[in-house]
C-alpha cells in the first residue's frame, strides 16, 4: 500500500481524498495555489506545498509543479480528484516515467475515453448501444450534411475532446448546419486545443443515467448500479440520485453487466463512470461517454451501497484486488445530492467572497462534503461548487423529505448560494414524482405563462 499520496486538487474533493487516506493510515500532501493558502485541505493534509499563483494553468494544471511537489515530499502516488488534471493522459504518462503511481486507469485507456468519437467506436465494438452518429470526427461540411441527413434532424455537434458540458451545439435544420459546424470547431479548438467535432442524433428531453464501475489490475470489474443526473442546467448537473426511479432491478443487472463487459474489453482498472442517455419514448439507453475518474456525484452511490469508492480506488491503484465481488454489492434505500454552488439562485451569477455565518445541517441520513466554513473565502478563480449536500432515506420520498429539511437548516451567509433554488426544485410536483429529464430545468426556469383574460 502507498505510504504517502499527493492530492493534485483543491476544495471538497481534496478533503474527500484526505478522509479516505486518513482512514487507511496513508500520509497526505496537499498542493495549493496562492488563492487557497488558508483552505481546509491545506490544514488537514500532513504536508502542503504551494505550487503557484491563483491561475489554474500556473498551479493546479501545471504538471511540472505537481511532479516536483511529489518528488520533494516523497509521495509515492498522485490522486487527481475530478476536473483539473484528472483525465490527463499526459500526467499519467509523466507519473509512470517518474515511478509515481497515478490513481486512475492507464494513459492509453484515458486517451481512448478522452477522444469521445473513438470511445464511441470502442464501445460499439464491445456490444454497447451508442447513439447513431458520425463514424469518428466529421471531415468536411459535405460529410456533416450527409451524416445529418442520414440521422435526421435534430442533431448535436460535439467536440471530440470536449468535457464539462461545453462545446455542444444543437442543430435543427440543414440551413443551420454549416454555421454551427464552423462555430463548434472554432470553440473546440479554443477550449480543448483540438478542433475535431462529431455528430450525434439529438434526443429531446432524455434522462441522463450513468453506471459506476470499479476495476482492479487483476481483471476484476464490478458495477455499483446507476445514478440519475437528469436535473441539469446548460448540460451541468445540479441534482443527482441513486438509484434512478425508472430503472428496474432486471434492467440494472443487464445494464451493469453490459458496462462491466465493455470495461473489461478495454482493460479498465480503477473507478470509472459510463454515461448513457435514455430515450424516454422507448426506454432505450444509449452510451454517450465514459469518465475515467472519480465523479462529483460518487457519494450517492456510496450511500446506497455502503462502499467507499475512494478507498477502493486507492486500494486497486496500489495493485490490490477489489475487496468485494459483484455478489457482495447490495443496494438499499435512496440517496440524493444537491450541488451547492456559490452563485445567485435566480440569475446564476457567480458569487465568490467571504462567508460570515455558516452552519451545516446534520441529523439522520445527511452527509455534507465541503471545504467551506465560517470566515472562509470562496476564491473567484475556480469552479463554483462549495458543498455537496447528500441525503439518504429508506425510499425516494424519505430522501426528499430529509433533503428539504437539511436545505432549510443550511446556513451560509455572506455569499449567494443555490440553496433556495434547490428548495424550490424539491418542492416541485414533477420532481417529487420523478418526472424529470434533461429538459426539466428549462421548464422549471421558464417564466410562468400569464393567466388568460
Ligand atoms: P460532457 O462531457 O461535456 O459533460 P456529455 O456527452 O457527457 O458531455 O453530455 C452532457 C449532457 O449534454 C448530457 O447529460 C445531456 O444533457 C446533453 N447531451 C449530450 N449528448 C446529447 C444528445 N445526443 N442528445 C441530447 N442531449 C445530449
Amino acid at each position: 500500500m502507498f505510504k504517502k499520496i499527493l492530492i493534485a486538487n483543491r476544495g471538497e474533493i481534496a478533503l474527500r481524498v484526505i478522509c479516505a487516506c486518513r482512514e487507511m493510515g496513508i500520509k497526505t500532501v496537499a498542493v495549493f495555489s496562492e488563492a487557497d493558502e488558508h483552505s481546509l485541505h491545506v490544514r488537514f493534509a500532513d504536508e502542503a506545498v504551494c505550487i503557484g499563483p491563483a491561475r489554474s494553468s500556473e498551479s493546479y494544471l501545471h504538471v511540472p509543479a505537481i511532479i516536483s511537489a511529489a518528488e520533494i515530499t516523497g509521495a509515492d502516488a498522485i490522486h487527481p480528484g475530478y476536473g483539473f488534471l484528472s483525465e490527463s493522459a499526459y500526467l499519467a504518462e509523466v507519473c509512470e516515467a517518474c515511478h509515481i503511481k497515478f490513481i486512475g486507469p492507464g494513459p492509453s485507456v484515458i486517451r481512448l475515453m478522452g477522444e469521445k468519437s473513438r470511445a464511441r467506436r470502442a464501445m460499439k465494438k464491445a456490444g454497447v448501444s451508442t447513439l447513431p452518429g458520425s463514424d469518428g470526427a466529421v471531415e468536411s461540411e459535405e460529410d456533416a450534411q450527409k451524416v445529418a441527413l442520414d440521422l435526421g434532424y435534430p442533431v448535436i455537434i460535439k467536440a471530440s475532446n470536449g468535457g464539462g458540458g461545453r462545446g455542444m451545439r444543437i442543430v435543427r435544420s440543414p440551413e443551420e448546419l454549416s454555421q454551427a459546424l464552423r462555430t463548434a470547431q472554432r470553440e473546440a479548438q479554443a477550449a480543448f486545443g483540438i478542433g475535431d467535432v462529431y455528430l450525434e442524433k439529438y434526443l429531446e428531453a432524455p434522462r441522463h443515467i450513468e453506471v459506476q464501475i470499479l476495476g482492479d489490475e487483476h481483471g476484476n470489474v464490478v458495477h455499483l448500479g446507476e445514478r440519475e443526473c437528469s436535473v441539469q442546467r446548460r448540460h451541468q448537473k445540479l441534482i443527482e440520485e441513486a438509484p434512478s426511479a425508472v430503472i428496474s432491478d432486471e434492467q440494472r443487472a443487464a445494464l451493469g453487466k453490459m458496462v462491466v463487459d465493455a470495461a473489461k474489453a478495454v482493460g479498465y482498472a480503477s473507478a470509472g463512470t459510463f454515461e448513457f442517455l435514455m430515450d424516454t419514448s422507448t426506454g432505450q439507453l444509449y452510451f454517450i461517454e465514459a469518465n475515467t475518474r472519480l465523479q462529483v456525484e460518487h457519494g450517492v452511490t456510496e450511500l446506497v451501497t455502503g462502499i467507499d469508492i475512494v478507498k477502493e480506488q486507492i486500494r486497486v491503484a496500489s495493485g490490490e484486488r477489489l475487496s468485494f465481488t459483484q455478489d457482495d454489492v447490495q443496494m438499499s434505500g435512496h440517496a440524493i445530492e444537491c450541488r451547492i454552488n456559490a452563485e445567485h439562485p435566480t440569475t446564476f451569477a457567480p458569487s465568490p467572497g467571504r462567508i460570515d455565518a455558516f452552519c451545516l445541517p446534520g441529523g439522520p441520513g445527511i452527509r455534507v462534503d465541503t471545504f467551506i466554513h465560517a470566515e472562509a473565502t470562496v476564491p473567484p478563480n475556480y469552479d463554483s461548487l462549495v458543498a455537496k449536500l447528500m441525503s439518504f432515506g429508506r425510499d425516494r420520498e424519505e430522501a426528499i423529505a430529509r433533503m428539504r429539511r437539511a436545505l432549510e437548516m443550511t446556513v451560509i451567509e455572506g455569499i449567494h448560494t443555490s440553496v433556495p433554488m434547490h428548495l424550490r426544485i424539491l418542492a416541485d410536483e414533477d420532481f417529487q414524482q420523478a418526472r424529470i429529464s434533461t429538459a426539466f430545468m428549462e421548464r422549471f426556469l421558464a417564466p410562468p405563462t400569464p393567466p388568460k383574460a
